[in-house]
């Protein structure tokens, strides 16, 4: 009698596929020709495209390619919409959005099946994460339409939105667009990837059905020069991208000045760490739904295992029987892991890094399994043997290819973790709490999922740290990138005070004004300029004041240096950093009189007494909300919790304005200051020596050094210096200047900093709704969300 394996042996899965009769009935019902839903109507369709099946390389439908004269009718109708979307409040919208949401769900295989038939993933993905997570989206969010005059009281809706997405998920991050914008109260011009629009246009009818109104929801289809239109358009208030860090950076680097507000969730290179007490058979089940799920075409796809070396071979071993049982084939079959790459130029990519790998001498991994003869397929594939350095190691792939490295120790793992210029996503594996829990905030990243891997919720804010781009979707955190504070629309237009005439660096030819000189203050020291230069600085009255140093790049260099060596502010407790500033606000008050007089001299204020006093409280506001500014505790759906941590950006270049010198600065440095950050700053370049009066008060207030530094000198210079510092985190500029601001925007593109620009407005830096608040504190954070298993 043969025995139970051997009988397992000979099983194997029988065909089970999913009808696609809906599906096509339901393109043959287009003729299978799309045009585009504008002002809820359909235009004909015009200089069409192909969009085809990837499993078998055979058409769908055609695609109309839009021009850019259909971007501007559909942000047109996008713009006459608003304001009665915005009318029909919180609760009108939340109805929609719930309807939106059971449309989804009634409709659901249809969607499920069109997407994978689009797509090339597979029914199982479509079906059982794409649909009921795109549903999820649209209830979260009717609950913060209905939520919204509650919960986000000072804040409005920004207006029209541009969203363009990638191929890789059609549907569900249209889900993770749309959703928030509307229950915020903006209309939406939204672009589907060339590959995938098909998801958009059945959404497109199902919007009708909903009761959105005309105007309110508008597709374009077509490829990047649509997306291109869309960015640069005058008329769209913000934009939000999903897709390469390459093009992500084009964008940033388009609407540099333009005052559009953008989020960019770009490329990621996630590590997937395995310690040696992990559970390893869960472990190579995550690191299956890490790698494998969408064939790898998944931004934060666990594509860097790092295993503990003790346990390597095992693990492996573990892994490639397991790579050996995943079955790749027709997506509609509802028994497949694996389904069909988006595209043969995917699919060559692909094929081009695994070989460029090979020839470096890595070993390749992949299962004997027969790929289908038409359409566009990789198998899955382990890479061994690589330099931490090697571009396999490095390069976002995007597609099904794990590569494997080892390490010895935690640290080791954390720095191997770190080691890309990405910061999208981890996992951590460990049966040790202690062990995870300390690994986790120490990896750059915006997600950090501990034994598990690839969850994802409506609740749970979603989005990068460094070159995987900046803001968040989903969640709280999340709605904050559609709306825009009240404060912001009662800034005044220009700058309250304007810059003096711009007084000529030069090298100080009385040698008996020397003592008279503020030199720059860097890592805790004052430190003489390393030009040597130094500029003079009148008074309201024209009187020469005091000299102060003409900092330079080197200078930056340096005050970066610093800011990166004084690590330990970031460590420190909220508690301590609370301390420290209310010691500074207490050392200024007694020498409130000296600074007081300062300003006078400088600003010829009437009232003096009244900025340092409103700065004294200003550092007591910060300190006191310094302990204060605490993340959330989500509960999604799954079994565990979400912890949405605000961490410090790291190091932040502030340019301070000219308007109120001491309170300016103070009221940028002290938020950053108390959430962590360490700072660069460069004070008022017409008033510095409000701030360079502060150095004895930093001195004996027991902030570290390194923590605060201050470069004088030419704004427009040093700003330039710090956006283009690929080491400095953040730039945040403030002092009026519209093309400076521009170009801090436009230079932040190379690392793609984070920046928070005032343009060419002013601020009332005493009124604490425009130059204070949450917003501010937002600035000076990122939300890294960390999921925990919890009551399993
Ligand atoms: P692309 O960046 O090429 O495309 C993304 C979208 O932008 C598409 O709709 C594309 O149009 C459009 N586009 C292309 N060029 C421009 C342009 N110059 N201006 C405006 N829009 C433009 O990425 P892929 O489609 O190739 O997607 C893969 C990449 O996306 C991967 O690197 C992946 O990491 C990243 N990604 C990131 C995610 C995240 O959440 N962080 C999620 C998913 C993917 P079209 O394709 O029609 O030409």
């Amino acid at each position: 009698m043969p025995t139970i394996n051997e009988i397992l042996q000979t099983m194997d899965y029988g065909p089970a596929p999913e009808s696609t009769k809906e599906a096509q009935a339901w393109l043959d019902q287009h003729e299978r020709r799309f045009g585009l839903f504008i002002d809820n109507a359909w235009s004909p369709a015009a200089d069409t495209f192909a969009s085809t099946n990837p499993a078998d390389g055979k058409e769908l439908a055609q695609i109309t390619q839009a021009g850019a004269q259909d971007v501007e009718r559909a942000v047109d109708a996008a713009r006459r919409a608003q304001p009665g979307w915005v009318a029909l409040g919180g609760h009108g919208r939340a109805r929609v959005l719930y309807a939106l949401a059971r449309l989804l769900q009634k409709h659901a295989r249809l969607f499920a099946v069109i997407e994978t038939l689009d797509n090339g993933k597979t029914i199982r993905e479509t079906r059982d994460a794409d649909l009921p997570l795109a549903a999820r989206h649209f209830y979260h969010h009717a609950g913060w339409a209905q939520l919204q005059s509650e919960e986000f009281a000072d804040y409005r809706a920004v207006g029209v939105v541009g969203q363009i997405v990638p191929w890789n998920f059609p549907l569900l991050m249209l889900a993770w667009k749309i959703a928030p914008a509307l229950a915020a109260g903006n209309t939406v011009v939204f672009k589907p990837a060339e590959f995938t629009s098909l998801s958009a246009l059945l959404f497109a009818e199902i919007c009708v059905q909903a009761g959105v109104p005309a105007g309110v929801v508008n597709i374009v289809t077509g490829d990047g020069r649509v997306g291109e239109a869309m960015v640069k358009h005058p008329g769209i208030d913000k934009l939000a991208f999903t897709g390469s860090t390459e093009v992500g950076r084009l964008i940033r680097q388009a609407t540099a000045g333009s005052g559009k507000k953008l989020s960019l969730e770009l490329g990621g290179k996630s590590p997937f760490i395995v310690f040696e007490d992990a559970d390893l058979d869960a472990a190579v089940e995550g690191l299956v739904d890490s790698i494998w799920f969408n064939q790898g075409q998944v931004c934060c796809a666990g594509s860097r295992l790092l295993v503990q070396e003790s346990v390597e071979q095992r693990f492996l071993a573990k892994l490639r029987t397991r790579m050996d049982n995943l079955r790749l084939g027709a997506p509609t079959d509802k028994s497949m892991d694996i389904g069909a790459l988006v595209d043969p130029i995917q699919r060559q990519r692909i094929e081009g890094l695994v070989e460029a790998a090979r020839l470096e001498g890595c070993t390749i991994y992949q299962p004997a399994c027969e790929l289908p003869a038409n359409g566009s397929w990789f198998p899955p594939t382990l890479i061994t043997g690589a330099s931490t350095s090697a571009g396999i190691a490095q390069t976002e792939v995007f597609g099904p290819v794990l590569v494997a490295m080892s390490f010895r120790t935690p640290v080791e793992a954390v720095q191997l973790a770190n080691n890309t210029v990405y910061g999208l996503a981890a996992c951590v594996w460990s049966e040790s709490i202690s062990l995870a829990l300390d690994v986790a905030p120490q990896i750059k990243a915006g997600v950090v999922w501990i034994n598990t891997a690839n969850q994802f919720d409506a609740a749970c804010g979603f989005g990068g740290y460094r070159e995987s781009g900046f803001g968040r979707e989903g969640g709280k955190e999340g709605m904050f990138e559609y709306m825009t504070p009240l404060s912001e629309d009662a800034r005044p237009a220009a700058p309250l005070v304007e810059a003096k005439a711009k007084v000529k660096a030069s090298e100080s030819n009385d040698p008996f004004a020397i003592d008279r000189t503020a030199k720059l203050y860097i890592g805790g020291k004052q430190a003489r300029p390393d030009g040597a230069y130094s500029r003079a600085i009148t008074g309201a009255s024209g009187a020469f004041l005091a000299d102060v140093g003409e900092g330079n790049r080197k200078d930056i260099r340096n005050a970066v240096e610093a800011a990166h060596k004084a690590s330990g502010w970031a460590k420190a407790t909220s508690h301590n950093r609370a301390q420290v500033l209310y010691y500074i606000a207490e050392n200024l008050a007694v020498r409130a009189d000296e600074f007081a007089a300062r300003l006078a001299a400088m600003t010829g204020s009437k009232d003096p007494h009244k900025e340092v006093q409103a700065s004294i409280e200003r550092l007591f506001y910060y300190a006191a909300w310094a302990d204060k500014y605490d993340g959330l505790a989500h509960q999604p759906p799954m079994h565990g919790i979400t912890v949405a941590l605000n961490e410090p950006v790291g190091v932040i270049g502030i340019i301070c304005p000219n308007e109120a010198p001491l309170l300016g600065f103070i009221s940028l440095v002290a938020p950053a200051l108390a959430l962590g950050n360490r700072v660069v700053a460069v004070p008022s370049e017409a008033y510095p020596l409000a701030a360079t009066d502060l150095y004895q008060v930093l001195d004996t207030s027991d902030l570290p050094g390194g923590a605060l530094n201050i470069v004088t000198g030419s704004a427009d210079e040093l700003a330039r210096t710090l956006a283009s510092h690929s080491d400095v985190d953040a730039v945040w500029r403030h002092d009026g200047s519209a093309e400076g601001c521009a170009e801090v925007e436009r230079l932040s593109a190379a690392s793609l900093k984070r920046t928070w620009v005032g343009g060419a407005k002013g601020r009332d830096w005493y009124d604490t709704k425009q130059a204070g608040g949450r917003a501010v504190l937002a600035h000076a954070s990122q939300v890294k969300n960390v999921w925990i298993p919890y009551g399993v």
